[in-house]
């Protein structure tokens, strides 16, 4: 077992929103927090002796959680090999997916929110890991396949209703049938953002009583509804609806991110699967234009949303084209800071709402009672944006309580 240990962090961002503050000492008991002081004088004599880490040269952060992923599919630009990977057999999706969690831990995130694919095999690694009493490398939750309207987006990660059945009745009978149950639900319900036509809107796929119905369910069922939207119309359907969270959301608009805020619904913005775009299609594209624009009005709403005090979780979309699993982490923080979020506020976004979205009472932010899971980054808060590539994550949990790890 560790010893007891006590952590001088030359700057401590812990995730609550608060602005950093200097020259701190955390407690760490068993993995977990159990005291945090200032470090003058430092509290040497609390409790029991104690190893002491001096990191006063570094900033400390909450371990990051990425709100929006695919971990079944890779972020590679070769069409042929996004097309593989979909037809592909489960051996290798499975070794697929164990790449992506050590890609994520190697780059701070400890939990990830999957956004579907529709042979379901995120959902079946998961609780056939579980069944054999083994802790994934990275917390996942996963809503199996997504839904989408017959005929619409949605088939690369989803499934429609039968003929005949609402969406509500197709996810309740899927519900009783299945011997996997999903974490959480996911609903397609616009169009992929146009590159072809900016600030294209789609029209819904689903109408606001239907989705009013799906959210009951999910609620009887005790499952969040992460819902894919674009465009005014279908997010301010969603959000009337009672979803958890807007994914994407590009083009909903001031009234659509104020009625975000007013209903507390959370936004996930993916802001750089358009540099992502914009960086992997090829140099004579007329599309890198239009990705570009949008990127530039997504990090406009982004500037909004906080203003109007709207619930935003970081994201990133990774297995999407050009987005790859861990390190395109780095590059939402750095547009959330272009954006006009300070560090702390990026922060909160990279962790303690994705926290509360997975219901992960034990991480997201850095406080007394909490899991003893860091990330470290040379220099004051200042740097952060110049330092990302340097993060470390410092996990006192992985030789405490018997917890495993797999990967
Ligand atoms: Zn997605």
């Amino acid at each position: 077992m560790n010893p007891p240990r006590l952590l001088m962090a030359g700057w401590l961002i812990d995730g609550t929103g608060r602005k950093a503050q200097q020259r701190m000492c955390i407690g760490i008991r068993n993995g977990w927090i159990d005291f945090i002081r200032s470090c003058d004088p430092i509290p040497i004599h609390e409790g029991e002796p104690r190893e002491i880490l001096d990191w006063s040269a570094a900033t400390l952060l909450p371990a990051w959680i990425d709100s929006h992923v695919h971990l079944a599919m890779s972020g590679t630009t070769n069409l042929d090999e996004r097309q593989a990977q979909l037809a592909d057999e489960d051996p290798k999706r499975i070794h697929r997916i164990e790449r992506h969690l050590k890609a994520h831990r190697r780059w701070g995130i400890v939990a990830v929110r999957d956004g579907g694919d529709r042979h379901q095999s995120v959902l079946r690694y998961c609780r056939d890991l579980t069944a054999q009493g083994i802790h994934p490398l990275v917390h996942v939750a996963t809503p199996g396949a997504a839904w989408h309207a017959q005929g619409r987006y949605g088939q690369l990660i989803g499934r429609s209703p039968a003929a005949g059945k609402t969406l509500a009745q197709a996810i309740e009978s899927d519900w009783n049938d299945s011997p996997y149950k999903p974490d959480h639900l996911k609903i397609v319900q616009s169009g992929l953002n146009s590159l072809t036509r900016f600030a294209h809107q789609t029209a819904p796929q689903f109408s606001r009583s239907e989705l009013r119905e799906t959210v009951s369910l999910a609620r009887r069922l005790g499952l969040p509804v992460m819902t894919h939207a674009n465009g005014e119309v279908p997010v301010s359907i969603a959000a009337d609806a009672g979803c958890t969270s807007i994914e994407h959301g590009f083009f909903m608009g001031r009234e659509a991110l104020k009625v975000l805020a007013e209903r507390e619904v959370v936004w996930v913005p993916t802001v750089g699967t358009m540099k992502a775009y914009a960086e992997s299609l090829p140099s004579d594209s007329p599309q890198i234009s239009i990705a570009q624009k949008t990127l530039d009005h997504q990090l406009n709403q982004l500037y909004d949303a906080k203003r109007f005090g709207v619930r935003i979780a970081m994201g990133t979309d990774s297995g999407s084209m050009g987005v790859h699993h861990g390190r395109s982490f780095l590059e939402e923080f750095r547009l959330f800071l272009e954006s006009g979020h300070a560090v702390h506020e990026a922060s909160a976004a990279a962790s303690r709402i994705g926290a509360e979205l997975l219901g992960l009472g034990h991480l997201g932010t850095i406080e007394v009672g909490k899991a003893a899971v860091f990330l470290r980054i040379p220099g004051p808060p200042e740097t952060v944006a110049a330092q990302l590539d340097h993060v470390a994550l410092e996990d006192f949990r992985e030789s405490a309580n018997g917890y495993t790890l797999r990967g």
